[in-house]
Parts: structure tokens; sequence; C-alpha cells
């Protein structure tokens, strides 16, 4: 299928497709003695990855576990029909996210709040998953892969404060989540992400610092893809962040509203990035991404709590 790449290491990197569109949300399988699915896409995503765990041989009753970052819906949207139809699969998640997995009525009430009518086209219904098969993860974690090799959680906050990254004994890869922003493997961009309602700056530098820490060999990142320059990729991780803080705090000193703020960010920023120069569909994948509204209002709304 076209949409799964072989990574090493019995790693395939699944394009789940989120909205009809290729190459900004990644799934991973990793596939042992105990498969392990890490990230599941939307829930309008499921049968994309049901047809690709398929065509990687494994069946209903194979998959040991299935993994997300945070509960964000193009992570986390397909749990409850993944869990479907794979009735043995434990379902691992943060202890922060993991009632909202088990009871998403909240958490489907705010994203319809933030995104309207697009909601049912980009992410569909999270439906619920029976609280007895969800266990929740602390500050760290473990996922058993089998023959040895072990999928170890910390918790990484920041972005999301039900957040961890996940780091496989057997090859290395640390799945980064959001925690270090987006990459766009077409351009080499990368622009963090950001949004309300619970980033906060020196939490995520916090978390990228644990990620260096911890000494991957390599980044998969959910949006999009393997990246082997891990020490440079997570400096610009941090040097992103600063940046669009800074912007955003003067915006905010000269009284701007949102809409004044998302254009000056965006404009102060624009030369950063390939993408935006590129064709009008890169450009369109990248602000999908990690649009310029999202990360401001989520800048702002820190600095409202830390500094009304
Ligand atoms: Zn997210």
């Amino acid at each position: 299928m076209d949409n799964i790449t072989a990574l090493g290491g019995d790693v395939y990197e699944i394009d789940t497709r989120m909205a009809g569109y290729s190459g900004i949300t990644a799934g991973y399988l990793i596939l042992g003695d105990r498969p392990c699915l890490v990230e599941t896409g939307t829930s309008t995503s499921a049968p994309v990855v049901r047809d690709a765990l398929t065509a990687l041989g494994v069946g209903a009753g194979d998959l040991a576990t299935v993994v997300v970052t945070h509960i964000h819906l193009d992570h986390a949207g397909g749990v409850g029909d993944i869990a479907g139809f794979y009735p043995e699969a434990e379902i691992v998640v943060h202890e922060k996210g993991a009632r909202h997995l088990a009871d998403p009525s909240r958490l489907m009430s705010s994203a319809r709040m933030v995104w309207g009518d697009k909601l049912d086209t980009l992410f569909g219904e999270l439906s619920p998953t029976e609280p007895a098969r969800i266990r929740a993860l602390g500050d760290t974690g473990a996922i058993d892969l089998g023959n040895g090799r072990t999928l170890s959680s910390y918790y990484s906050p920041g972005h999301a404060k039900h957040h961890v990254g996940l780091i496989d004994s057997g090859t290395g890869d640390l799945y980064v989540g959001d925690a270090a922003g987006v990459y766009l493997p077409q351009t080499g961009d990368l622009r963090p992400a950001t949004p309300p309602p619970d980033f906060d700056l020196q939490t995520a530098l916090d978390s990228i610092a644990l990620f260096e820490a911890l000494g991957p060999q390599r980044l998969l990142f959910s949006h999009y893809g393997p990246v082997t320059d891990v020490e440079e990729i997570l400096g610009r991780s941090a040097e992103e962040l600063r940046i669009w803080v800074d912007l955003t705090r003067q915006a905010r000193s000269q009284g701007m509203d949102l809409d004044h703020a998302v254009a000056m960010v965006r404009e102060r920023t624009q030369e950063r990035y390939a993408a935006l120069k590129a064709d009008e569909a890169t450009a369109e994948q990248f602000e999908l991404l990690s649009g310029a509204p999202s990360n401001v209002a989520g800048i702002l709304h820190w600095l409202d709590r830390v500094q009304p």
C-alpha cells in the first residue's frame, strides 16, 4: 500500500490520511511479538489504519497495544474505533487523558467550540473506550513490545498537559507527538505547536530538554515522519518556541487583539519557512498542521495566565 513506509527495526510509518490529506498525520506500527500502534489518527482515519495493519499482517486478534502521545483528535480521535477493531489491544494514554477516552463528551464539545462545522470533515467523532481496557501512564511507564523490547513513556507536557514521549529500546526511536513542534519533510521546516489551553513555555522547553537527555537515535514526528538530525532539530524546536513567544509578547505589549497579533507574527516569521514560499498545497498543509492563529492564541492564553 502506498501509505505504508518501512523505517527499519520493524517500524512502519502509516499515513493516516487525515481528512483525505496525504503527509500530515502519521501513525506508527512497531511490529514485534506484541504489535503496538503509536497514534491512531482521527476517527475517520480508523479504516485507513485498519487496512494498513491488515496489509502488514496484523489481524483483529493480533494487536497488543495502542498508545497515543496525547488525546488531541488528530492523534487519538480514532482510539474508540481502533479499540473496536482490535478487541485484544490494551489502550495506553497519560493519566490526564484517560478519562476523556472513556467518556469523550467534554473533549468533543470543547473541540466543537474550537472547530465548529469543520470538526466533522477534519476529525469526525471520538467514540468511547471501555474503561477496563485503558491503562493510564504516570510520569513514566513501559509498554512490553515482546522479546525483551520495551517502549518507555516519559511525561512531556507543554503542548498539552496529557502528553507523553515514547522511546523504543530496540531502535532508540523517540515518538515526539507534538512536543517538539511539527516538521514538514518536503521542506525541512519546523514550526512550534502551541495551541490553547495548555501551552506553557517553560514546561514545553523542559520537555524538549528531557527528550535531548534521553539520547534518541531518531525522532518520529506525528506530523510528519522520521528525523535523524536529533540534536539539530531539538535545538530548532526550542528556538522556534522562543521566537514565537517573543513576537507574540511584543504584539500583546502593543495592545494588539488576536487578529492583529496573528497577522504580525505571521508576517515576521514568514521568511523562516520554505513551505510558505512553496506551492499552494504545501503551504496549506503547513498551515493546517500548525496554524498561526492557533499558535498565537495559545501563547496569548498562556501570557494572560502568567502575566494578567
Ligand atoms: Zn496536539
